[in-house]
């Protein structure tokens, strides 16, 4: 299995990545459906809304500080990097995420797609006020703040970056996505349970013009059926060692 997918990807022109929440996972930061995704009793699918957020702003606001305190933890695992690599070798254009962690790009990926947004970004509720936390170097004192965090510009209410249950994907990022998806010849799907759409019709659109599916995860998926192959393991273990045979093959 290992052997046929670093033949297809060392042999493939316009490979890309669709990646969710298991690859991160060995970076420490829980997946939604993990046990460890609870947070307060709270289900992220309860938290992660935007009735949630005009019913109790605080409740979610403590839950997304909670959890960029908790990816601020988190390093890049051999996973991420192997991607990284990947396109440094020239193997892969592009890494289509449904994280919002950062870690693709912390590894050193380039042309990284995010289909839900960007945990350290908050955007005005009224106006188009965006801010880059980490990049504006604000984030330490937007953490350690007391109460709801207010727009700059206008004053209205800040609200994270990142996409909710039952919102639109930002079109930019979506059309992108698709217009590589149907280039594509080779599609490495992994660790998304593949069940949060349109997100999950990456692959698909893959497959329909031809294109291979390769897939890791620890477990099944919404993905697997369609999939020419799939490997079962932890990303942060099989993809160096796919790395490491395409090396042989390329060079
Ligand atoms: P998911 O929680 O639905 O599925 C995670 C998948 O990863 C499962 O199929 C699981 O079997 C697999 N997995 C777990 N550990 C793995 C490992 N070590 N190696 C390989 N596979 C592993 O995640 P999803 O499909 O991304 O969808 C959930 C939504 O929640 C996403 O839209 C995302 O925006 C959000 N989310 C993001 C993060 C993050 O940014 N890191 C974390 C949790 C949730
Ligand atoms: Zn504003």
């Amino acid at each position: 299995m290992l052997e046929r997918a670093a033949r297809l990807l060392a042999s493939s022109r316009s490979a890309i990545a669709f990646t969710g929440a298991g690859i991160s996972a060995e970076s420490g930061v829980p997946t939604f459906r993990d046990r460890d995704g609870l947070w307060k009793n709270y289900k992220a699918e309860e938290l992660a809304t935007s009735e949630a957020f005009r019913k109790n702003p605080k409740l979610v606001w403590d839950f997304y500080r909670w959890r960029m305190r908790l990816i601020l933890k988190a390093r890049p695992n051999p996973a991420h990097y192997a991607l990284a690599e990947l396109e440094r070798l020239g193997l892969l254009k592009a890494v289509i995420t449904q994280n919002v962690d950062d870690l693709h790009r912390e590894a050193g990926s380039r042309n990284v797609i995010e289909l839900h947004g960007n945990i350290f970004r908050v955007r005005c509720t009224s106006c188009s006020y965006r801010e880059n936390l980490k990049e504006s170097d604000t984030l330490e004192e937007f953490l350690s703040m007391e109460g709801l965090p207010k727009c700059p510009e206008c004053g209205s209410l800040l609200r994270p970056d990142v996409v909710w249950f039952g919102e639109p994907l930002p079109r930019e990022a979506l059309e992108r996505a698709f217009e590589l998806a149907e280039r594509a010849d080779l599609v490495l799907v992994i660790g998304t349970s593949g069940v949060v759409y349109p997100a999950a019709y990456i692959p698909y659109i893959v497959k329909e013009n031809g294109g291979k599916v390769v897939e890791i995860n620890v477990e099944r998926s919404g993905i697997t059926p369609i999939a020419d192959v799939f490997i079962r393991g932890k990303a942060g273990e099989v993809l160096p060692r796919i790395v490491e045979l395409v090396k042989e093959v390329v060079v």
